[in-house]
């Protein structure tokens, strides 16, 4: 199985041929097309399955046409556990946009460090990867608007579950526009994950390695 035969773009292809991926692994080949598709997905990947990149490739792909974000706005949202897994998640977006014959811009939020740079850099993002505490204190400042959202992700839903962040992440969902696409990845189907998984996805596909 090849990238190409998952109904990647040239752009990103060419991206991932700097990253010298040579092929796609389970996760990626089972997940990219139908992320591709507009479908919501359930993914039980461990780390280190390539999971990051199974998502992070169709949804740049998935921005192609779209107009630009207004001031604050967002088309994409990828919540994350921690602060390490933030600026990890956005690397991968970043590496992977290197070759885009359109606009894209992405950044990652978390706690543990002063909010004002994070918002002033609001400016017009296409994918914000943030922690669920520190996306709400910017909510709170009125620092980002979700209404130009088209996916979410939860990525290490689990872990997030496991932390303690049920609430934020409860109140996180009832911000967000109705209608989206919903990519869940959890190394686990606890039964936390699948409830939140009942509760947020849509006709899920769903994608176990
Ligand atoms: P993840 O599971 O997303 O944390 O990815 C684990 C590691 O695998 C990362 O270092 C990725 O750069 C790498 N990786 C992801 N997909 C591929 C691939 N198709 N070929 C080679 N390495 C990959």
């Amino acid at each position: 199985m090849s990238f190409k035969s998952l109904g990647l773009a040239p752009y990103i292809l060419k991206s991932i041929a700097n990253q010298d991926y040579k092929q796609p692994t389970v996760i990626q080949e089972k997940a990219i097309p139908v992320i591709l598709q507009g479908k919501d997905v359930l993914g039980i990947a461990p780390t280190g399955s390539g999971k990051t990149a199974a998502y992070a490739l169709p949804i740049i792909q998935s921005l192609d046409g779209h107009t630009t974000t207004k001031n604050r706005h967002i088309n994409v949202l990828v919540l994350v556990p921690t602060r390490e897994l933030a600026i990890q998640v956005e690397e991968v977006f970043r590496s992977f946009s290197q070759e885009l014959p359109f606009r894209f811009k992405s950044m990652a939020v978390h706690g543990g460090v002063s909010i004002n740079p994070q918002m002033m850099g609001m400016q017009h993002l296409n994918v914000l990867v943030a922690t669920p505490g520190r996306l709400l204190e910017l909510k709170e400042s009125n620092a980002v608007h979700f209404s130009q959202l088209s996916t979410l992700v939860l990525d290490e839903a689990d872990k997030m579950l496991n932390l303690g962040f049920k609430k934020e992440m409860d109140q996180i969902f009832a911000l967000l526009p109705s209608k989206r696409q919903n990519l869940l990845f959890s190394a686990t189907l606890s039964p936390e994950v699948d409830a939140i998984k009942g509760f947020l996805l849509q006709n899920p596909v769903v994608v176990k390695v």
